[in-house]
């Protein structure tokens, strides 16, 4: 896939979704991972190695647009202008807010916040970042004084013992994944903390599979573990720890023994035990933690709890030891650093360090900057949706699909008086309620940096032209600096002015805390243009010797020494949190959610690649066998989970006994672009963690039912083209899924239907082909214009009897059907073609039917399978899956 790039051709760049920050080596038709990058040493997941294919033009955002109508730059910026100088005047700078994204680079970040707290004069900026790992951010300002992972990757393959806590990583990080399951040896051992059995479990030596929201539970029980078998580090923790002895108290009242850790967490107590031996017994021990910790009403909690076991264990900032907040989001941290988040200022000064007002209003020059901390998310949307935001300027993601409460936020949207969205795609849920749209410059395009989760900065480089009139963030937004009449401030021309202002206000912040302030980016502040652009990655803090030569930091705190005021790290104690939205008998199911593995955030760019959507086609419902039988549930089934908002999540439902009883799991990513009524946040109520403001998104709560249907159906049109036309009024359910040749939606409904009459024309003309059996209520049909395909529409009474898509996608191809082609159009398949089932490997196309008859063939090892069918020997995301196929043949 990848053999063709020379180094030579590419551009290094980093890849745009998770926080592992992958290096790549690009070309406009081609990447591949860059061997260089210490992240990912040439690996990509799925999702990176597929980057090259959505670099098109599909569903761009291509010209300004003011009330629905196009305009030129000069009239849009007028636009905004006119919008916040009038909230300004009329309601005061607070009635005007910003909502970024992880996805922004820093150079981005860095302008919006100068622009909204130094110059318009608002503390209401935040980001999505908020809902991903704000509780870490917390934790960590709250245990060692500032917002800094003390770890490197390398540690995840030093350790001899990972624990991986609340983290799907073989999905939501795949490379890291890897490098951790390549680095297995002799002797090392891996606990999973997860309430699910995921992919990840795949590593585990031991799965503690815990009541959801008990983690505060199982983390104080381990320190009181530590204690009575005298394996804390007392040195340690006299010499550089406050706090211990009210820690520890606290920890005793909660999980006072082992029994009551594992009836508190529904564990088994022996297994309890083990993770507290291991534990003890390994010096060398990573604790990673991603969403599963964070997104909670507990979220800071729970970092803290295990940052305190750290602690306890003196395994902080070690080669192989450290606590390790996993990001979710390609440019979180950096959004960070700059004060993306709206109770920071920026460079890492909080509102209430001591001088850090005025020493930033000194440095932007400004006598505007707000006094107190603005709106966390969704106390941003609530302020929305009472009237006290006038505008508000989202750039570049869809809260409309990922805040909780999705209908309360739409409605907030709506009310809005003035909602700008910066985006690079055309059309998304939050799209259609703005009044100003702006095209911003997309992945390829821009230029800039961003900083992974383990602090290290890269370059993000363009290799493209920019689409159409699509321009960078940062030059969007200086432009509307200017238009407020702050050009003086806003006189950035290209990316590295900006990167080295932000570097001087970096080494600024750092010198005023007298060097305590770890984040110190100021060596950095010099780089000239070219130096700028061959920046290799670095981790912050950031060095650079007389030659020029720049140096990160792999590891923080090493030496016991931490950003607190004494220089002692905190240990916090933490009571049992336990979830807000509980169950009732009303609503009896625990509603989990989060990532699929082919997928990002709303799919606006993943879904351009049909191959990224043919391992979960359609949005589901994991759910145990047993709640399966008490609700009367097959696999495959349609259901609806309602919960106590007013919108439902409609689902299949996948039986599986990786789920907890009386639990179900939901993905994050169908909005209303893609799918009727699957906007998982629909079932999280708008409830957070009361210090990080991060919503508790892995704990709704629902009941379940069928959704009753006479008929399924599978609608396929050419091209991109087209909808559902009359269909769509006859549809309880659909879901639409871009192909390569063709756009196909999965479709059910209640209404009786005439397919042999009424529906024959409602798709425009009448089919050359029909097939119908009405007692079996089978009805196939399909439309051929001049020898060419132009619509298939399949039905049936279950949706198992729908033949697969992949044989029909490529008859949109042909310029003019086949015989065969023609002959086997209402089957769906060929006679000759293998049915490949579910998908498993996206790279290689290789389903699990596939997969089982070659393991039936005496393939029975993943090498064997690899050189057979090819599967797993790309990208790797997929080895957790064939293993679990090797492991239980069909
Ligand atoms: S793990 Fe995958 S999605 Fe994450 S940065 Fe690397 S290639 Fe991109």
């Amino acid at each position: 896939m990848d053999s063709n790039i020379k180094p030579a051709d590419s551009i290094q760049t980093t890849c745009p979704y998770c926080g592992v920050g992958c290096g790549v080596a690009a070309t406009p038709s081609l990447v591949a991972g860059d061997k260089s990058h210490p992240a990912n040493q040439g690996r990509l997941c799925v999702k990176g190695s597929a980057l090259h294919d959505t670099l098109v033009p599909n569903g761009r955002l291509l010209k300004p647009q003011v009330e629905g109508e196009e305009r030129s730059w000069p009239e849009a910026l007028a636009a905004v202008r006119d919008a916040i100088r009038d909230a300004v005047d009329h309601y005061g700078p607070g009635s005007v807010a910003l909502y970024l994204s992880g996805q922004l680079l820093t150079e981005d970040y860095y302008v919006a916040n100068k622009l909204a707290k130094g110059f318009i004069g608002t503390p209401h900026v935040d980001t999505n970042s908020r809902l991903c790992m704000s509780s870490a951010v917390a934790a960590h300002k709250r245990a060692f004084g500032e917002d800094c992972v003390p770890g490197c990757y390398e540690d995840l393959e030093l350790a001899d013992l990972l624990v991986l806590a609340g983290s799907n990583a073989a999905w939501a990080h795949p490379v890291l994944y890897q490098r951790m399951q390549a680095s297995q040896r002799a002797g090392r051992r891996v606990v999973v903390i997860d309430p699910r059995r995921t992919a990840t479990a795949d590593l585990a030596d031991l799965h503690l599979k815990l009541k959801p929201g008990t983690d505060t539970v199982l983390l104080n029980g381990l320190l009181v573990w530590l204690v009575q078998h005298g394996a804390t580090n007392s040195d340690y923790i006299a010499r550089h720890c406050s706090g211990f002895e009210e820690t520890l108290a606290s920890a005793q009242e909660v999980a006072p023994s082992v029994t009551s850790v594992a009836t508190q967490c529904d564990l088994d107590e022996d297994d309890v035990e083990q993770f507290y031996r291991w534990y003890a017994d390994t010096p060398r021990t990573v604790t990673t933690f991603s969403q599963g910790i964070n997104q909670s009403v507990a979220g800071t909690d729970n970092c803290n709890a295990i940052i305190n076991c750290h602690l306890a264990t003196g395994r902080v900032g070690r080669p192989g030891a450290s606590p390790f907040s996993l990001t979710g989001q390609p440019n979180a941290m950096g959004g960070r650093e700059v004060g993306g988040l709206a109770n920071t200022l920026a460079a890492h000064m909080e509102y209430d360090t001591p001088g850090a007002r005025e020493r930033l209003a000194g440095f932007w020059d400004t006598d505007r900057l707000p006094e107190a901390p603005g709106f966390k998310a969704v106390e941003l949307f609530e302020a929305v949706h009472r009237g006290d935001i006038k505008v508000l300027w989202i750039m570049g993601t869809n809260p409309a699909v990922s805040l909780p409460d999705s209908a309360r936020v739409c409605e907030a949207l709506a009310a809005c008086p003035t909602v700008i969205v910066s985006d690079c795609m055309a059309n998304t849920d939050t799209t259609a309620f703005a009044k100003i749209l702006l095209p911003a410059a997309g992945w390829g395009e821009k230029d800039g940096t961003v900083t992974n989760s383990e602090r290290c900065i890269s370059r993000q480089r363009s290799f493209l032209p920019l689409t159409s009139e699509a321009r960078p963030d940062w030059q969007i937004l200086t432009s509307v600096a200017r238009e407020l009449g702050h050009a003086r401030a806003f006189q950035y021309q290209r990316p590295a002015d900006i990167f080295r202002e932000h570097a001087m206000l970096s080494a600024l912040a750092c010198k005023a805390s007298d060097g305590r302030q770890v984040f110190d980016i100021g060596a950095l502040a010099q780089l000239t243009e070219a130096q700028y652009n061959q920046l290799e990655p670095v981790q912050w803090p950031v060095s650079i010797d007389e030659a020029g030569d720049v140096t990160g930091t792999p590891r923080l705190f090493s030496d016991g020494r931490f950003a607190t005021d004494n220089g002692r790290a905190r240990m916090v104690p933490i009571s049992a949190g336990l979830p807000r939205q509980v169950v009732t008998s009303r609503y009896p199911l625990v509603v989990n959610t989060g990532r699929i593995r082919d997928q990002w955030h709303s799919m606006t760019r993943t879904a351009l690649v049909s191959r990224l959507l043919t391992h979960r086609q359609e949005p589901s419902i994991e759910i145990h066998p047993d709640d399966a039988l008490h609700y009367g549930i097959n696999d495959g089934t349609l259901c609806q989970l309602t919960g106590p908002g007013p919108e439902a999540f409609l689902g299949r439902a996948r039986l599986t006994v990786d789920q907890r009883p009386g639990e179900v799991f939901i993905p994050i990513h169908w909005s209303g672009c893609f799918a009727s009524q699957s906007v998982a946040t629909n079932l999280i109520a708008a409830v957070t963690d009361p210090i990080s403001g991060q919503p508790e998104s892995k704990h709704g709560v629902a009941s379940l039912s069928s959704l009753a249907s006479r008929w399924q159906a599978r609608l396929m049109r050419r091209g991109s083209g087209g909808g559902l036309g009359k269909l769509a009024g006859f549809c309880d359910y659909w879901c639409r899924q871009p192909l390569t040749h063709s756009t196909s939606w999965w479709l059910a409904g209640n209404q009786t239907i005439d397919w042999g009459s009424d529906a024959r024309s409602w798709l425009g003309g009448e089919p050359q082909l029909i097939m119908a059996d009405a007692a079996q209520g089978r009805f196939r049909a399909a439309w051929v214009v001049d020898g060419r395909l132009d619509a298939v529409l399949l039905v049936d009474r279950e949706v198992g009897l729908l033949p697969d898509l992949a044989w029909l996608d490529q008859c949109f191809s042909a310029e003019r059907l086949s015989a065969d082609q023609r002959q086997c159009l209402l089957a769906g398949r060929s006679v000759e073609t293998e049915e490949i089932g579910a998908l498993v490997c996206s790279c290689f196309q290789v389903g699990d039917r596939q997969i089982a008859s070659a393991i039936r063939r005496g393939h029975t090892t993943l090498e064997a399978l690899g050189q057979t069918l090819k599967c797993g020997t790309n990208c790797g995301s997929c080895v957790p899956e064939i293993r679990e196929l090797l492991a239980h043949p069909a």
